[in-house]
């Protein structure tokens, strides 16, 4: 039982499964939390007609396409995000449960992704990264650091004041072109995974926003402004960086020595 336990044919699997039925959490908590709503009362319900949702049409992923993304009981149509976020996270879970292996560190780490996941999506919905998690988060994160995660506390603490400051000082230099959201979600990144991470989740979220926000600009016409927020990007980035950043780091640092 033991060995079946630590097989990687048997828990990446189990991952995902586990993976898909926290997305179908996250799809509740991306829906209820910028309205103000608990994310565990009542149960879950049709947005349109109110009608409870059984538990066999509660499936993750599965029951969308028996139900080819219709309410039962009215009929409504449910956009295709919910079992986009749910096969996401299962995704990652599975990703995350290959590389790390059962280790103390996999579930922080899977927390980590899918509040990152919850937070990216309510951003592109919202404009707003939700303080329910990423203040937690970063109290969590830096636990986590103290016990479960690589990073000593000192790294973690100095990750989030690093983090935030920085962002800080971009938000105020920039009059509000970042938001006091972003500021918060890379203190909870830095608390999670050191100051290294947030230099290297900013390199990377920057990168990429740039080329999106260049493509969008060459597709649409330049001088455009557009409103594309940031913290999707950070999110990616930080995931990126849970999954590989030490040996992206160690590779850095080895290019400077001769
Ligand atoms: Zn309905």
């Amino acid at each position: 039982m033991y060995d079946v336990l630590f097989d990687t044919r048997f828990f990446v699997p189990a991952a995902a499964v586990l993976g898909a039925v926290v997305g179908s959490f996250l799809n509740v908590v991306i829906w209820r939390l910028p309205r103000g709503e608990s994310v565990v009362h009542p149960g879950s319900h049709c947005t349109a007609c109110g009608a409870q949702v059984r538990w066999y049409d509660n499936v993750p992923v599965l029951s969308y396409l028996v139900l080819m993304g219709r309410c039962r009981a009215c009929g409504t149509h449910y956009s295709a995000e919910y079992p986009v976020v749910e096969a996401a996270n299962a995704g990652l879970y599975a990703l995350l449960a290959w590389r790390f292996g059962l280790a103390p560190a996999l579930p922080v780490y899977m927390a980590l992704t899918s509040a990152l996941l919850a937070a990216a999506v309510i951003d592109l919905h919202h404009k707003i990264l939700p303080d329910r998690i990423t203040l937690p988060g970063i109290a969590l994160g830096l636990v986590a650091s103290a016990t479960l995660l690589p990073p000593t506390v000192l790294e973690a603490l100095a990750g989030a004041a690093l983090g935030g400051g920085l962002y800080l000082l971009i938000a105020v230099a920039s009059r509000g072109g970042m938001g006091g959201g972003d500021v918060k979600l890379i203190a909870m990144i830095g608390a999670f995974l050191g100051w290294q991470a947030v230099l290297l989740t900013t390199f990377l979220a920057a990168v990429v926003g740039a080329s999106v926000g260049l493509v969008l600009m060459l597709a649409f016409g330049k001088g455009r402004k557009y409103a594309v927020p940031f913290g999707p990007f950070l999110a990616a980035a930080a995931i990126v960086c849970v999954l590989w950043g030490q040996p992206i780091i160690a590779w850095y640092l080895e290019l400077g020595r001769p």
